[in-house]
């Protein structure tokens, strides 16, 4: 939880914009400058509630690559011979 808090001292350049981090300040884990940060997160929270965008395609995606997995295989045996007389 402390290497979020904390800026990546490795970093030199916002992976976003390619400022440096003597302009811009501290560089994220992620990668990105503050400013940079604030609009990919205010661009994610707009895509995702207004339904377009990158984020709202990787969001549907996940729900569907969910749905997929919590869809039971299908069953290789037909169902006994009891059940299909009803
Ligand atoms: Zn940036």
């Amino acid at each position: 939880m402390l290497r979020c808090r904390m800026p990546d001292a490795r970093r030199r350049n916002c992976m976003c914009c390619g400022k440096s981090s003597e302009v811009v300040g501290p560089i994220s884990w992620s990668g990105n400058c503050l400013d940079c940060a604030k609009a990919l997160l205010e661009e994610n929270v707009v895509g995702i509630s207004t339904q377009t965008g990158y984020a709202y395609k990787r969001f549907v995606r996940g729900i569907a690559a969910w749905a997929a997995d919590a869809i039971p295989e299908p069953l290789d045996t037909p169902p006994p011979a009891s059940h299909s007389q009803r």
